[in-house]
């Protein structure tokens, strides 16, 4: 791709000021849409660009707000900015470069589904970064283009910034929901969906910050455009995160399909000080560990292709490890995570990320048997499809993948269990 789409910022450096991103067809979109389309054809068009949900499910964005109630109002949109799997860091760089352009995708989406007002959930830590992006909507409003009686039109569209408490678990969007309205962040039971009972029990969409940024460049360039970029299946462009031992970690925006090879040799540098890759996390700690075979790493990176070789996209954060890491550390870790971002909801989650963490010290501190590897795996496979909802399931794949692939590394650090 000549340029960028997403991380426009690159190429247009002051366009997070306003003025800067008008005067690159800032804000036409969303005028185009409110003065001359319906939210059904913006729906339409949303569906045949097949844009899929970057937050890690990869669902067609389009197909989910066809989902809403229909005949029920208010409805709702909700900016999944609770940016928190590790490894991920796509969706902050857009909001801090490229915020105009999120915004306005936060616009065109609350037009297709018809509602009138609009949030942003920032995950906790991001605080300084919500207060930028209050000041970016005051901006907007004083403009005119947020606010009441939009473009000449009775369509009105209010957005609110919402600052979570930085739990991982909120970033689940029903979690999220109940934390926005003063609950404890934990999963609700599906059905009813969002779609149907959302925020406040009213129609809602839920959509990923790097999914809503590619509305404005839908909309001004046609869905044909924007399937001409990407695979078949998985279309437009990815901001990939890169980190681990690269020589140049950081963001790379690349259609969809790219290889891991290209994207960690090419654009990446390489493995750092020379030294040979061992594994890759394809979706931070939320996917299997994949070993740095030449067919994973000739893999195009889509939501069809990744799952081919026995992992998944997720969002998209590649980890990569260097030869001298060692995976009994790597679950260890991963799992400590878990442990600690586990809601505690229900017991598979809650107890399972316990015993799991407790039986991956054993091999830190020297007092793990051989016997524990299976144990482990158990422990593990025992969690696996009983949980409530998709972190518990994630908890376990790291450490599954990893005594599969690279069970010597748990055997070497196993003694006589005293
Ligand atoms: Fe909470 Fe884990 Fe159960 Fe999800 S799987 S509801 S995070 S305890």
């Amino acid at each position: 791709m000549p340029e960028h789409i997403l991380l426009r910022h690159r190429d247009i450096p002051e366009i997070a000021d306003l003025d800067v991103y008008l005067k690159h067809d800032g804000f036409t979109a969303f005028e185009d849409v409110v003065k001359n389309q319906t939210p059904e054809q913006v729906i339409e068009t949303v569906k045949t660009a097949n844009l899929r949900g970057r937050g890690g499910a990869g669902f067609p964005a389009g197909v989910k707000w066809s989902f809403l109630t229909p005949g029920v109002f208010p409805r709702y949109v909700v900016a999944n900015a609770d940016e928190s799997e590790p490894g991920t860091f796509k969706d902050r760089e857009i909001m801090e470069g490229n915020p105009y352009q999120f915004l306005e995708g936060i616009a065109i989406c609350s037009y297709a589904a018809q509602a009138n007002t609009a949030y942003i959930y920032c995950r906790g830590e991001f605080w300084d970064l919500a207060h930028e992006l209050e000041g970016k909507i005051e901006a907007l409003t004083k403009r005119g283009l947020l606010g009441e009686g939009l473009f000449d039109t009775d369509y009105s569209l209010m957005i609110y910034v919402y600052l979570g408490a930085g739990a991982y678990i909120c970033g689940e969007e029903t979690a999220l929901l109940s934390s926005m309205e003063g609950e404890i962040g934990h999963p609700r039971l599906r059905p009813p969906f969002p779609a149907a009972e959302g925020l406040f029990a009213k129609p809602t969409v839920i959509n990923n910050v790097e999914t809503l940024t590619n509305l404005p460049p839908i909309i001004n360039q046609g869905a044909d455009w924007y399937c001409s970029i990407g695979t078949e299946k998985s279309t437009g462009p990815k901001i990939f995160s890169l980190s681990g031992h690269v020589e140049r970690p950081g963001n790379y925006e690349l259609p969809f399909g790219t290889t891991f090879r290209e994207l960690i040799f090419e654009h990446g540098g390489g493995i750092r000080d020379g030294k040979a890759i061992k594994g890759i996390l394809p979706a931070g700690a939320s996917a299997p560990l994949l070993p740095a075979t030449d067919e994973v790493l000739d893999t195009p990176m889509d939501y069809e292709s990744v799952p081919k070789v026995g992992s998944q996209l997720g969002s998209a954060s590649i980890i990569v490890l260097d030869e001298t890491v060692d995976i009994a550390w790597m679950a260890y870790k991963t799992t400590s995570f878990f442990k600690h971002e586990s809601c505690g909801k229900c017991a598979p989650c809650r107890e399972g990320t316990y015993w799991m963490y407790h039986i991956l010290n054993r091999f830190q501190n020297g007092n793990a048997a051989p016997a524990d590897i299976d144990l482990l795996n158990r422990v593990a496979l025992g969690i696996q499809g009983k949980c409530f909802c998709a972190l518990g399931e994630f908890s376990i794949t790291p450490v599954v993948a990893g005594i599969e692939h690279f069970r010597s590394d748990f055997e070497a650090l196993t003694g006589d269990g005293k």
